[in-house]
């Protein structure tokens, strides 16, 4: 059986929750429909300092919390799926999800970014729990050393992070420049447990010989280099979350965009400008924009 249902928002991160939330407060009841659990990418965050309204700070849990109180506030409900693809049925937009099937008359993909995956080097098949690629699978460790490949934001914030469970960081970069913001950086530099390998190229990552940990190989200076770490981290880019869409769909996409039918807002669509208030700021944004349409 196909559910009909006038608005529906594949994400529930802050770009998703905004939009749900406004649509709330004009009167509409929008289907918010979300894999994991609501909050997104902010799972990932340390601490917040550049969201207006927390002037001391806050972390991406913490924000997250006050999200989620903020929906249930406006009965937004999520709906706990995934999102298998999307398509068209005649002038509606058809969604499959894992457990059942949607149609709508407007489609908001809010869906994020995913880690790209490192594909430079075979990486060890057998490694387990200790390579990934999201801080959060990794907050339970303590005490260990952890080798982080990537110079960003991301790097450095999982470097912080990860530090206050005594954990000793190595961030490995290849380029002779650190990429972070720099108020990150300097964080990063004072701190006594993480070092910084600049000019560090990985060759290869195989489990160690003689720990249950890892072997680093990198080239730096023409030389090889071995390190060893108990966990590797990938910090190393993000891409948009649309492997839903079906190709018959990607014809129509900017028809229905210009259309009023179809939207994109927050990470998905801002390349990379990565930001909770630019995501929450394109959430409201789109929810107007669905009012405006429907006034037409
Ligand atoms: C380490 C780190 C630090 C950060 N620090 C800051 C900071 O200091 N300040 C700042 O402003 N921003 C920061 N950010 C960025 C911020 O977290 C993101 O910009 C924000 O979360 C983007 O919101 P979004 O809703 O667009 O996407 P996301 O938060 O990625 O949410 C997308 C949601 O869609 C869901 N989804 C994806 N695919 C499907 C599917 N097929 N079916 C159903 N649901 C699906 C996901 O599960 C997710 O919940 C940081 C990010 C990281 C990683």
């Amino acid at each position: 059986m196909t559910h009909f249902t006038n608005i529906i928002i594949i994400g529930a991160g802050p770009a998703g929750m905004a939009c749900a939330i406004q649509l709330k407060r004009y009167g509409l009841n929008p289907l918010l429909i979300e894999k994991d659990e609501p909050g997104g990418l902010l799972r990932n965050a340390g601490v917040i300092e550049n969201y207006l309204g927390f002037p001391d700070g806050i972390s991406g849990i913490a924000l997250i919390d006050l999200f989620k109180k903020q929906i249930e506030k406006y009965n937004v409900a999520p709906l706990y799926n995934k999102v298998i693809s999307v398509d068209l049925s005649g002038d509606q937009f058809l969604i499959q999800t894992s457990t059942g099937q949607y149609e709508c008359n407007f489609l908001v993909v809010a869906s994020g970014t995913s880690p790209v995956q490192f594909t430079d080097i075979t990486l060890p098949a057998d490694a387990g729990g200790l390579i990934g690629y999201e801080i959060r699978d990794f907050r339970h460790v303590k005490q260990q050393q952890i080798g982080i490949i990537g110079s960003g934001d991301a790097a450095f914030d999982y470097a912080l992070q990860l530090t206050e469970n005594n954990n000793q960081i190595s961030i490995y970069y290849r380029s002779r420049n650190i990429r972070s913001i720099k108020v990150l950086a300097d964080r990063v530099v004072r701190h006594n447990n993480i070092s910084l390998y600049a000019d560090h190229l990985l060759t290869d990552v195989s489990k160690s010989p003689s720990s249950d940990g890892l072997r680093l190989s990198f080239k730096h200076a023409n030389k090889t280099i071995e390190y060893q770490e108990d966990y590797l981290i990938f910090a190393t880019g993000r891409k948009p979350v649309l492997e839903f869409l079906s190709a018959k769909f990607e014809e129509e996409k900017e028809i229905l965009i210009r259309k009023n039918r179809l939207f994109f807002a927050g990470d998905v669509k801002n390349d990379l400008f990565r930001q909770v208030s630019i995501a929450t700021g394109d959430g409201i944004r789109t929810a107007m924009a669905i009012i405006r349409e429907k006034a037409n």
